[in-house]
Parts: structure tokens; C-alpha cells; sequence
């Protein structure tokens, strides 16, 4: 199954680790390690990490979107 097709249009919350403001990030971009959201708080480029400790906040959003499509 193809994961980013899957969740594209779907919004996860995210938190920005620098200035910590909480917004919807485009599911499909959290999906795909490596890629950069821009933070609406500072205008600063988060790169995605799925090994960030700041990321398991957004697996958790991730494991219930997925859920949703079994
Ligand atoms: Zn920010």
C-alpha cells in the first residue's frame, strides 16, 4: 500500500521544536523523512526526522490515521 498516497489531503498535528507553536502539517510530508514544513510560528524550515523524539507526539496521530483505513 502506498502510505502517501494513502494519507494525502490529511492534516497531522505537529509541533515546532524551535519556537513550539502547534499547526496542521500536510500528512503526506510527515509521511516522508527528510522533507521540510515550514513552521507558520517562526518561518522556520522543520525538517522531518522520524527519529525525532518531537515525532512521536505525530506517530501517534499517524497510528490512528492509519486505523482509520484497515
Ligand atoms: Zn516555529
Amino acid at each position: 500500500m502506498d502510505l502517501s498516497q494513502l494519507f494525502k489531503g490529511q492534516k497531522l498535528k505537529m509541533k515546532c521544536p524551535a519556537c513550539e507553536t502547534s499547526f496542521d502539517a500536510p500528512a503526506e510530508k510527515v509521511m516522508k523523512e527528510g522533507s521540510v514544513i515550514d513552521c507558520p510560528g517562526c518561518n522556520k524550515g522543520i525538517t522531518i526526522s522520524h527519529d525525532d523524539a518531537s515525532f512521536k507526539e505525530l506517530k501517534k496521530s499517524l497510528d490512528e490515521l492509519k486505523k482509520m483505513f484497515r
